[in-house]
């Protein structure tokens, strides 16, 4: 136990495989600058976003965030795909699809603000979201624990993102085996696949499926994964926009999703100018009514004014 003890102070930073370090080649670099540009050009727009800095206040996305938002993805997607090509990954399977969901039992870290307030918003209307959120609360308390447990500094409060305790942390709780609540355990699918944060977009293992299970006896040593970064820029545009939201979100996805319920008191994450969304008594999102089905009002209307015609 000491020994263990003394080789999780001590011993080497065990890697996890999202924070094994892939450098793209030139051909790759070149394929995929177009798309770094485009990556670049839409974070500056949405940094610029009237009201993004406000957020604390208003508890409301800006105007414009939403397609924004999604243009952002569709360029982080191009940009993979262009990197895919010259670096043999295309047929790679990544974190939230069959074949590459062992690694959703690894818990997605470093999800920017925008990230985790885009999920939020994705999942906020899905009628068991309570039952999404208590599991991520119970997950993100279980994860902070393990990271205390290896905390040596004075104030066990303050651990450095990318320290030993973090990194330690992480392991240990990776090894527990809990799946990502936003996984769908029986279609193998992520639940939020077009709105998953970057980091699991990044991700493309090459080793063997097996191998990402964090329960193999290799792991996570024997796991091989390219991980292909945003480029530096984008990474520093995204910090400085967190710092400027000042929402103080946690890096972790299971933290940070709790906490924007908790900012928002667990209504719809609404875009300024957004009709308020109607909440039902059980707290889920009510649906707008079919006014095509035979009992909708407007059908009533109709055959109350045929009567009278006869
Ligand atoms: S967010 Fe989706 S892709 Fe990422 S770990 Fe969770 S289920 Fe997997």
């Amino acid at each position: 136990m000491a020994l263990e003890f003394l080789a999780a102070l001590f011993g080497p930073r065990l890697k996890l495989p999202a924070d094994q370090v892939t450098r793209p080649n030139a051909a790759a670099k070149k394929a995929a600058a177009p798309h770094a540009a485009a990556i670049q050009a839409t974070l500056d727009k949405i940094s610029g976003l009237p009201g993004i800095a406000d957020m604390k206040e208003t508890k409301r996305l800006p105007r414009g965030f939403t397609p924004l938002f999604k243009e952002l993805l569709h360029a982080v997607d191009a940009y993979h795909d262009a990197l895919r090509g010259p670096m043999g990954l295309t047929d790679a399977k990544r974190p939230g699809e069959p074949g590459g969901c062992n690694a959703c039992f690894t818990a997605p870290v470093g999800v920017s603000a925008i990230e985790a307030l885009n999920i939020y918003r994705v999942a906020r209307p899905w009628k068991d979201f309570g039952e999404v959120v208590r599991a991520l609360v119970e997950l993100a308390q279980e994860q902070y624990k393990d990271v205390q447990a290896g905390a040596t500094g004075k104030d066990a409060e303050k651990v450095r993102f990318g320290g030993k305790a973090v990194q330690n942390g992480r392991l240990t709780f990776a090894k527990k085996l809990h799946a990502c609540p936003l996984l769908d355990a029986s279609t193998q699918r992520c639940r939020v696949w077009n709105d998953r944060p970057i980091t699991c977009r990044m991700q493309h293992p090459i080793s063997p499926p097996e191998h990402s299970l964090p329960s193999h006896e290799g792991f996570p040593k024997s796991v091989r994964s390219k991980n292909l970064r945003l480029p530096v820029r984008a990474q520093v545009t995204l910090t400085q926009l967190d710092k400027r939201m000042g929402l103080e979100l946690s890096p972790f996805l299971y933290a940070s999703v709790p906490q924007i319920a908790q900012i928002t008191e667990g209504q719809q994450l609404a875009e300024a100018g957004e009709a308020p969304v109607r909440m039902q008594q059980d707290g889920s999102v009510a649906r707008p009514a079919n006014r095509n089905v035979a009992h909708a009002k407007k059908f009533q209307k109709d055959k109350k004014k045929k009567s009278r015609k006869k």
